[in-house]
């Protein structure tokens, strides 16, 4: 965890543009801190909750769109629960990691390949294909023997079935055409899709 937050640039829209994007006023945010404290993943960010909404209130994008944390974040909404002034964190933390991503500031890489390996199989299967995002993933990230110990566990619980589940009645094919047609949209308006 950061000590301090070092100032090197403020941007005066970002707040604006934050609040825009995520439909949240991120102005009402008083530092009480509950995100934090009831964050999961806070063990493993660089820059707390409640810090990244303070940095998205004094205008250091670089700091805030740099940090690990965005990538880290599990989208639990424990955040957005807690937050006294109903201020939905977890949206605010997508809409951030969206805006870092468009920027190709990807802190964290393997985040983003995992992602990609979810949504292959989904856009073949209509689906996840839990079998499929691991080998993918393991091509991508070359992190071969991640988590290889959970693998007799799992196996035991049946949540590792070998086959995928493929949507039927046209629902994968479907469910492919509408992610295609997001992604040459993403492509005609120079976004990252
Ligand atoms: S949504 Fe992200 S920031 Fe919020 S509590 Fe969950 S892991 Fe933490
Ligand atoms: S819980 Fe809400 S008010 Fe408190 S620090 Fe987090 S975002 Fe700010």
């Amino acid at each position: 965890m950061n000590d301090a937050i070092v100032i090197t640039q403020r941007d005066t829209v970002f707040m604006k543009d934050v609040d825009a994007q995520s439909s949240q006023k991120v102005s009402a945010c008083y530092q009480c801190g509950n995100c934090t404290a009831g964050c999961p993943a806070s063990f493993v960010y660089d820059m707390q909750a409640n810090q990244i909404m303070r940095g998205v209130q004094l205008g250091l994008k670089e700091a805030v769109l740099n940090c690990r944390s965005l990538w880290m974040c599990l989208s639990c909404s424990t955040c957005s629960l807690r937050c006294p002034n109903s201020i939905d964190v977890a949206a605010v933390m997508e809409t951030l990691r969206h805006m870092a991503r468009r920027q190709n500031r990807i802190t964290v890489p393997n985040v983003e390949k995992f992602w990609h390996s979810f949504l292959d199989t989904v856009r073949v299967c209509g689906r996840t294909y839990e079998i499929g995002v691991m080998a993918l993933y393991i091509l991508r990230s070359l992190r071969v023997f991640t988590d290889l110990d959970l693998a007799p566990e799992v196996l035991k619980k049946n949540k590792l079935p070998f086959m995928p589940h493929v949507v039927q009645n046209g629902g994968a094919a479907a469910i492919g055409r509408i992610m295609r047609r997001y992604k040459e949209r993403a492509e005609r308006e120079g976004v990252r899709p």
